[in-house]
């Protein structure tokens, strides 16, 4: 039965109908391990870097960093791995960099944190680029964007990086090949100006965690509202909807990171507007390839505009249950 269990894990994410997705995991405890749960995955689509700095009593160092990622780069040097930069504050803390706020997720965190402290981001990004000489795997996402201005700074401070290391890897006749940098869309006021943000990045990963609770104005920890706290939102699924649209015109890339990609009713959702990349923690895996295995494209695509003019949660769930029940 184990064999069997196995062997089905180890299919490919394709539809009945021949649609095939690529399934990546998001890490940050043990990002090897979990790598290793999706050994036929495409890679790691999130691995929070700000895990191991809460792990620790104080910042690591660059070299610290740079052993870190160098490991997980080089681990798999086929396939994509996806850091984001540090994403504290909010529900993030780091003990030795207290914060206090009134409204913390409404405040210092994610970019805007490193951006004003430009020292922690550079060293980070330097980190990930001695890490990644002689490989091409490394994406860099940038966390809680909600400006053109930041997207604008954090390339700057980039490329900065790049040509510090570049000029290190030439010395030892080694190569820097430019990483892919990414935008988090997790913040609802990036979804207007996707077009103009397109142009200046190479790829999109949805964080529907925090579009969710941006765009509900519901705290994503807060269990007396968490009724209220649902991604199948009509309007999260209209926004999620725009997003996989506005990006396929634009011609970048979109993955989907957040919670929602891991379960079965949200994935199939997602692959009935286009979106095509998934990426969820290890443990759901094995789940959604089982539930693309056994759904076809095109009755998802039938079933888009009803799920799209729901009144609320309950009507959407209802329709997508009744679909994966009849699917088995
Ligand atoms: C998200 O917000 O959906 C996300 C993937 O990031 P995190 O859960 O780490 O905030
Ligand atoms: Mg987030």
């Amino acid at each position: 039965l184990h064999q069997r269990i196995q062997s089905e894990a180890d299919q490919p994410a394709k539809t009945a109908d021949g649609c095939e997705m690529t399934l990546l995991v998001n890490a940050g405890l043990s990002a090897s391990l979990e790598m290793e749960q999706n050994k036929q995955g495409a890679g790691v689509g999130l691995y929070r870097t700000e895990i191991p700095f809460m792990l620790r009593e104080r910042f690591p160092s660059e070299q610290e960093q740079f052993e870190l990622y160098h490991s997980l780069l080089s681990a798999h040097p086929d396939k994509e791995m996806t850091m984001r930069t540090l994403d504290v504050g909010g529900d993030k803390p780091l003990s030795y960099f207290p914060i206090s706020e009134e409204n913390p997720f409404l405040g210092w965190r994610g970019i805007r944190l490193t951006l004003d402290h430009p020292e922690i981001f550079l060293m980070q990004i330097r980190a990930m680029l001695r890490a990644s000489i002689g490989l091409t795997n490394l994406h860099i996402l940038l966390p809680m964007v909600s400006s053109i201005s930041e997207v604008d700074e954090a390339n700057r401070l980039i490329k900065q990086a790049f040509h510090e290391v570049k000029e290190e890897a030439v010395k030892t006749n080694k190569v820097l090949f430019k990483p892919a940098i990414g935008v988090m869309l997790e913040v609802p006021a990036v979804i207007f100006q996707l077009e103009q943000i397109a142009k200046k990045v190479d790829f999109f990963s949805v964080g529907t965690n925090d579009l969710t609770q941006y765009l509900l104005a519901v705290d994503r920890n807060n269990s007396r509202v968490a009724q209220l706290y649902s991604s199948y939102h009509p309007s999260v699924l209209i926004a999620l909807n725009q997003i996989v649209q506005t990006s396929k015109l634009c011609k970048i890339p979109v993955t989907v990171c957040g919670e929602l990609a891991g379960e079965p009713s949200g994935a199939i959702i997602l692959m009935a507007m286009g979106y095509r990349k998934l990426s969820m923690n290890a443990h759901s895996l094995r789940k959604i390839n089982w539930v693309i295995r056994n759904v076809a494209i095109c009755e998802l695509e039938a079933l888009l505009p009803q799920i799209l003019s729901c009144a609320g949660p309950d009507q959407v769930k209802q329709i997508v249950d009744q679909y994966l029940e009849i699917r088995g």
